[in-house]
């Protein structure tokens, strides 16, 4: 069954970017241009451990092949712009090859470096407090031009990326089968761990009972944002084809397939969700599930009004899922001054 799903990295087409290949896979490319085999396993070193851009770039190869080389891609996006906020979030706009924005965001820490990778150009779940759904949807992000996003934020820091989390532009579960492949490249050919890596969605029919049986030990986290079905379906279009009780069957299964527990995301929206009533039903919904709350209070896009609620509030909700025995954080979200936090992220906006 595994072996059928989506996600596995063979048969590679020859017109396929060479980020995004596996060391066999490589090697495979190199003895097809003639050269010896040990080469794919420098070309997989300079490619993924040095972060080159241009075949021309790999000193350890003869010089003449370098040059009939120069015209083969290896898959990597041009850095349209970089900001930093104060904080050391770092937001880039990544040209791609069809001219398309998108954006990625490094978060460093004393001990960490946590990339939010986008897994499309826009995003088409219109979701009401998020500034990527107002921009539509363009397309589906290729394996290297999800890769390559954490090449960049590795190369910029000059650090070793240690955490992923597609939080950044798309629905990751709408571009499964390519997002699958980009974890399976970050952890093999990158090192991530599984564990490191989180995959955010809103929930699409099927999609978190296909993710389970690639058995990867990713983190899902899904963005649950009501305590209720109506509510939901206020602020999530989606939701309307998707009943709250199924969303949660299938992060059961996921639980039961994986042995992981599951991320519940719910942004904090002053006077809509927040108040005691959503705590106390929310922790009934969640009651003996092997799951995380993870509340983020709401950062601010144009287009709508909604409010973030105080710190009190933030701290009220808090109290009264853990004292149900929900296991719960807040993530007080980074980079907000640069338009790189949670919700914040479009490419429309791009300031030069
Ligand atoms: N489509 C995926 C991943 C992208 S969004 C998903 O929905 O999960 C990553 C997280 O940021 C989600 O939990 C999303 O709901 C949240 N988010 C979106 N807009 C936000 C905003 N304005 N403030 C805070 N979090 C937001």
């Amino acid at each position: 069954m595994v072996a059928t799903l989506e996600g596995s990295r063979t048969n590679a087409s020859p017109q396929r970017p060479l980020l995004g290949r596996n060391q066999t896979e490589l090697t495979e490319w190199v003895k097809h241009q003639g050269q010896p085999a040990y080469r794919g396993k420098q070309l997989h070193q300079w490619i993924y451990d040095k972060g080159v851009r241009s075949l021309t770039d790999i000193t350890v190869f003869p010089k003449a092949w370098r040059q009939d080389m120069a015209e083969v891609s290896v898959g990597r996006s041009e850095i349209h712009h970089r900001s930093i906020a104060a904080d050391q979030t770092a937001k880039f706009l990544l040209r791609l090859d069809d001219g398309q924005i998108i954006e990625t965001v490094g978060m460093p820490t004393e001990k960490r470096l946590t990339v939010c990778v986008s897994s499309q150009v826009g995003c088409p779940m219109a979701c009401d407090f998020c500034a990527t759904g107002k921009g539509g949807f363009i397309r589906n992000l290729a394996v290297h031009e999800i890769v390559d996003q954490v090449l960049t934020v590795q190369t910029a820091f000059d650090q070793r990326v240690s955490n992923i989390v597609f939080m950044g532009m798309g629905e990751p579960l709408i571009n499964v089968q390519n997002v699958v492949s980009a974890v399976r490249c970050l952890n093999q050919d990158i090192g991530i761990g599984q564990r490191s890596i989180t995959i955010s969605t809103v929930g699409i029919p099927g999609k978190i009972r296909r993710l389970a049986q690639h058995q990867l030990q990713v983190t899902l986290a899904v963005s649950l944002h009501a305590s209720n079905q109506a509510l939901r379906t206020q602020l999530i279009p989606s939701a309307q084809q998707y009943p709250l009780a199924d969303l949660l069957d299938e992060c059961r299964e996921y639980v039961a397939v994986t042995g992981r527990r599951v991320t519940f995301e719910y942004i904090l929206l002053s006077g809509l969700n927040d108040c005691e009533e959503h705590a106390g039903e929310l922790a009934q919904l969640l009651r003996g599930f092997q799951s995380h709350v993870n509340l983020i209070p709401y950062n601010p896009i144009d287009e709508v009004d909604y409010q973030r609620p105080s710190r009190k509030r933030v701290n009220q909700f808090t109290d009264h899922l853990k004292a149900s025995g929900i296991a719960v954080s807040v993530r007080y979200s980074r980079g907000l001054e640069k338009d790189a936090a949670c919700g914040q992220l479009r490419a429309s906006k791009v300031e030069i």
